[in-house]
């Protein structure tokens, strides 16, 4: 006989709520890829996500060079002992080059970055010399080709520095000026509006009344955005009114590629949302098998998205990150990014009712060559300081219910570029 299951946030195994995979491929089906380009200085790139491939025109190195400073010999010419000492002929400097080839018996002194003589195989460190009746003494291991950079061992002309979809970091610069670049093309950045919804909701520098709090997701959405290579605009707070609402989404669709709101998604008051968007777009709701963040509303106004997030504080940042973040990535036809996880020994015995799959705060360390875990306090969706304390997530499965002081469990640590 089929269970009766109540689709209520008390109740853990609610089979109306989908997991978080499956809500993320909806969502990123739903989403477009840009195609709005511009062109950018090389500084301004920096964080942006390059819409072309980049090509060098050139080899890094161009010419052959010392890695060193000391002699640029010709190996080949070297056959009996006494080749060993050798007669110095010029100096090549870094930006001003010796133009001769080496004649048998001669060296050059070369400094770091220097041009080589077309018919030099290796460079010998100053230090290894000796002066001898006025001719360079060298040793006699020398292999052909120590400290020599070669033509195009970095980068060769033609090859690909930086695919498309990559995001620019400062190696990326280093990289692009090291071969010329002035200008890239990337995706011009999308518009981000986001608002607050609540009665309860107090501006910071207000006082608070009974019963209000200030508002703190307008403020970690700021953050979490600022991040990102998009423009954001941040529309305030709007109470929970139904024509107030409605005036602030069909301003916010004027605007932006995405609307992300907090609040007022959870069971109940989602009303007001519901029969705003299906007046003037459309919209899902879903309860998705996570924990902190069960309700999200994800759908369109004209031609925004929509994220509805819930309102508490933690829930709202880790809906962000699974969802509206992978989101708007693909929107700037990013890479997909890989996340690294790490296995930790958690420190202490972790109790979870089974049914969503739960994503604990905490702080990873090492100690003696072991990766430990430990979470940073109360759990509730509301207490941001142990989100402060934290340095990973630990990410336990939907099916746990018990994990024993000791165990491996799988931890997702917040820097996480790879
Ligand atoms: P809601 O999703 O509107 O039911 O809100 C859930 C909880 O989050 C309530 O305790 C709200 O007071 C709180 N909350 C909602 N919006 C915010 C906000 N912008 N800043 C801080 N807490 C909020
Ligand atoms: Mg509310």
């Amino acid at each position: 006989m089929a269970k009766s299951y109540k689709n209520t946030c008390i109740n853990e195994f609610d089979r109306s709520a989908i997991s978080a995979e499956k809500a993320l491929s909806k969502i990123l089906l739903a989403i477009k890829g840009s195609q709005i380009h511009e062109k950018v200085s090389l500084k301004n790139s920096l964080g942006r996500i390059s819409s072309e491939n980049v090509i060098s025109k050139i080899n890094i190195p161009t010419f052959k060079n010392s890695a060193m400073d000391g002699y640029a010999i010709n190996t080949k010419s070297l056959s009996s002992k006494n080749d060993f000492c050798l007669k110095e002929v010029g100096v090549s400097y870094a930006g001003r080059p010796y133009l001769n080839k080496l004649n048998k018996g001669e060296t050059i002194k070369v400094m770091t970055g220097a041009v080589i003589p077309k018919n030099a195989d290796a460079v010998i460190m100053k230090e290894m010399t000796k002066q001898l009746n006025g001719l360079i003494k060298f040793p006699e291991k020398i292999k052909s080709g120590q400290n020599v950079r070669y033509i195009g061992e970095d980068i060769k002309k033609l090859s690909t520095v930086i695919p498309k979809g990559k995001e620019l970091n400062f190696i990326d610069l280093g990289i692009m000026s090291s071969i010329g670049i002035q200008n890239i093309k990337v995706i011009k950045k999308p518009v981000i509006a986001f608002f607050s919804t609540g009665d309860e909701l107090t501006q910071v520098g207000k006082k608070l009344k009974e019963g209000e709090i200030y508002d703190s997701n307008r403020y970690l959405l700021h953050g979490l955005l600022s991040e990102l290579p998009v423009e954001i605009k941040d529309m305030g707070v709007v109470k929970d009114n139904k024509k107030k609402l409605k005036e602030k989404f069909m301003n916010a669709s004027k605007k932006s590629n995405f609307i992300i709101t907090t609040g007022g998604v959870s069971v109940g008051e989602a009303d007001y949302v519901r029969d705003i968007l299906n007046e003037i777009g459309r919209i899902d709701f879903w309860k998705i098998s996570i924990k902190p963040g069960r309700p999200l509303a994800f759908g369109k106004i004209k031609n925004s998205y929509f994220f509805g997030l819930p309102g508490n504080p933690v829930s709202t940042v880790i809906t962000f990150q699974l969802f509206v973040l992978p989101a708007i990535e693909k929107m700037l036809n990013k890479n997909k990014r890989n996340y690294l996880f790490i296995n930790a020994i958690t420190k202490s015995t972790i109790i979870k009712k089974k049914g969503r799959m739960e994503y604990q705060r905490a702080k990873l360390i090492k100690s003696k060559n072991k990766y430990f875990v430990e979470t940073t306090g109360l759990q509730g969706s509301n207490i941001l300081t142990s989100l402060a304390a934290a340095n990973c997530y630990i990410r336990l499965a939907a099916n746990t219910s018990k994990v024993n002081k000791g165990d491996y469990v799988e931890v997702l640590p917040f820097t996480n570029k790879f």
